[in-house]
């Protein structure tokens, strides 16, 4: 069996432009066969983030269970689990789908300039079979709700976003969505977000073919460009 192999950025503060699309239209062209997956938090150091930042009173393991729940709370289409326990096969093509903190992206390669955090999945033809969160630790994270803190980065919601992609989803053009791929305020899915998810697990399932493939999307570098910073698009 080959597999597909798919990383994506998601990016702070540039403004990013992708081509257009329509909400129907923002899936990555593969799917999880039973529309559920477990991922596993115990990758993720015990406690939370340091005294000075927001959100020290809370933890890694269970913000990150508060982001897959932010979906699950909101749509009836997909159903993320998950568990404290830690998991084995970070950055493989096999194991369970992790949470983890690293110095760099899958495969040893660094995190691209402003990259929080990436999504790895990997796939049968058009069945996903396993993804990881990968969270570049070389940066100050915190943990809270609503504006966007420049210099704090925002766990959950960050992870709120990945979750967004390790389901199936691609960026939004809209940028008050979640699945926009720059961080902003938006830390919950929205009904943009919940509906880009519902069209790809409400339709009838296929069974995949045998032709499969294998490739890598650098991260942050997928289809965007950078165009401009502290600047919102319409
Ligand atoms: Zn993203």
């Amino acid at each position: 069996m080959s597999l597909s192999h798919r990383i994506l950025g998601s990016l702070l503060l540039p403004l990013i432009f992708i081509p257009s699309q329509n909400a129907l239209s923002e899936a990555l062209g593969t799917k999880w066969p039973k529309a559920s997956a477990i991922f596993l938090t115990g990758g993720l150091p015990v406690g939370g983030p340091a005294s000075s930042l927001p959100g020290n009173t809370e933890t890694w393991r269970v913000a990150a269970t508060e982001a897959a729940n932010r979906w699950n709370s909101k749509q009836s289409a997909f159903k993320l689990t998950t568990l404290s326990t830690l998991g084995n096969g970070v950055c493989q093509s096999f194991g369970d789908n992790n949470l983890v903190f690293s110095l760099t992206a899958c495969g040893g390669i660094p995190f691209e300039d402003k990259v929080l955090a990436i999504t790895a999945s990997w796939s049968n033809d058009t069945t996903i079979i396993k993804a990881d969160i990968i969270f570049n630790v070389d940066r100050d994270w915190g943990i809270y709700n609503d504006t966007l803190l420049y210099s704090t980065q925002d766990f959950r919601r960050v992870a709120t976003h990945e979750f967004g992609h390790a389901m199936g989803l691609k960026h939004t053009t809209n940028n008050n969505a979640l699945m926009f791929p720059t961080a902003s305020d938006i830390f919950s899915p929205t009904p943009d977000d919940v509906e880009s998810l519902e069209s790809i697990y409400k339709e009838e399932k296929d069974s995949g073919g045998s032709i499969t493939y294998l490739f890598l999307l650098a991260l942050g570098i997928w289809p965007l460009r950078l165009i401009s910073t502290h600047k919102k698009a319409d």
